[in-house]
């Protein structure tokens, strides 16, 4: 679908896309992309989504400001339709009436940052651009080097050097061009910005690049044809958690469900609720202060993706949740560290920031926030292989025995 023109979300300026390629020139807002059939929505089919057999974001084409870019099959042509879950366990320990999980790991590159990487390389190609640069905490860059070796490219991408070493490894197996930063994401982030003026890159960074947001709508629509499609029209609500560090994912989802009201497909907005640790706050803090500035803070969390000192697309994430009538959420590592093997019983293994989602909604159940009866999603956002060391302090180590039946007989009755 062709793209109408570029709004800031900030000051309103409306710009076309020759004229601009990340943030508004004037006040350095995200750039919202309008597309064609914000204006037509006669221009989409709803069948034609639905029957659809392509079983990738590429079956949201009509609906996004890039067309197919082939390479099929590849890893490009299985990110996303991701699976939901409902884990019968958790519901009942929770005496939630319905619970909804959507399992994000199974994207390639074993992360929810392969949807944007997806639509960013699906431009880069369009636009013909030689080179692809990242910063990243360590997913988007695994996703944007995944998502570049699909296509028989090479990215360059800029992470913290004290990045998981599953992720670092990630980076260097897809064949990027790995640069270590002796530094912060922040920081990182700042670089990759400077290097793209200096060489002429294109900048793949999460918020920075308006594509990022595109690709990460498309979990809305999973969200409708997989969950909102088939609930009973009288129900309350559905209420999705979201972990957000820069912003990014809850603004595309906010994006997407947007869409959806704006084409009929949907009468209500679900609920946006964001997650964020304590020591990672900055638009929870925005939120709870009922302020429109994020301020930046010095963060700290074990849980690395969502570890954000400034917050890249915060403004949008702030609006987005007050918005839809949700709220914000901030949860403590020893919380995020536990919700590991909780979301473990339900046959999920997730990295911390994934886990954070999850330990939100536990905070919003016992706050009173989150009604027990009413439907609920949360997003589990990367795979827990991701980060093994988290993994392995959430949880108590197995014992060793001598093999022998006499020695496993002592434990078991010992
Ligand atoms: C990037 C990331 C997030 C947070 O997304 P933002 O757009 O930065 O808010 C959450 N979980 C995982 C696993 C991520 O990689
Ligand atoms: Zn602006």
């Amino acid at each position: 679908m062709a793209i109408h023109h570029f709004e800031c979300s900030c000051c309103g300026k409306t710009l076309s896309p020759d004229e601009v390629t990340y943030v508004c020139p004037d006040c350095g807002g995200n750039l919202d992309t309008r597309l064609d059939y914000e204006f037509n929505p006669g221009l989409v089919s709803k069948e034609g989504i639905l029957d659809s057999r392509e079983m990738s974001i590429w079956r949201y084409t009509a609906l996004l400001p890039v067309s197919d870019p082939g390479f099929q099959p590849t890893p490009l042509h299985a990110v996303g339709m991701t699976p939901v879950y409902r884990p019968p366990l958790l519901e009942k320990t929770l005496g939630m009436r319905e619970l909804w999980i959507k399992d994000e790991s199974r994207n390639p590159s074993a992360s929810f940052k392969d949807r944007a990487s997806a639509v960013v390389i699906a431009r880069a190609i369009e636009t013909d651009v030689k080179t692809i640069v990242a910063a990243s905490t360590g997913n988007a860059g695994a996703a944007m080097a995944c998502m570049s070796a699909s296509v028989a490219r090479k990215a360059i991408i800029l992470a913290p050097r004290s990045a998981p070493p599953a992720k670092i490894a990630q980076l260097l197996t897809f064949g990027a061009q790995v640069i270590l930063v002796e530094g912060t994401y922040d920081q990182a982030f700042d670089l990759s910005i400077e290097a793209s003026h200096e060489f002429g890159w294109y900048n793949r960074n999460t918020g920075y690049n308006p594509f990022t947001v595109e690709g990460k709508k498309t979990a809305a629509y999973e969200i409708w044809e997989q969950v909102l499609r088939h609930m009973p029209e009288r129900s309350e609500p559905l209420t999705v958690f979201i972990p957000v560090g820069d912003g990014n994912i809850l603004s595309g989802l906010a994006k997407g469900f947007k869409d959806l009201l704006h084409l009929g497909w949907i009468d209500r907005l679900p609920r946006l609720v964001g997650v964020q640790a304590d020591g990672s706050a900055a638009i929870a803090n925005a939120f709870f202060s009922r302020s429109d500035t994020i301020m930046p803070i010095s963060a700290t969390t074990l849980a690395d993706s969502i570890s954000v000192d400034l917050p890249r697309d915060g403004l949008r994430a702030l609006k987005a949740v007050r918005e839809t009538g949700g709220w914000y959420v901030t949860v403590p590592d020893e919380e995020i560290l536990k919700a590991i093997p909780a979301l473990g019983k339900a046959g999920l293994f997730v990295e911390p920031a994934a886990a954070t989602a999850y330990a939100g909604l536990l905070k919003s159940l016992r706050e009173g926030l989150l009604d027990p009866a009413a439907p609920a999603l949360v997003l589990c956002t990367g795979s827990g292989l991701k980060d093994v060391r988290a993994a392995t302090m959430a949880v108590n180590p197995a014992p060793v025995i001598e093999p022998t039946l006499a020695a496993l007989k002592g434990l078991l009755h010992g």
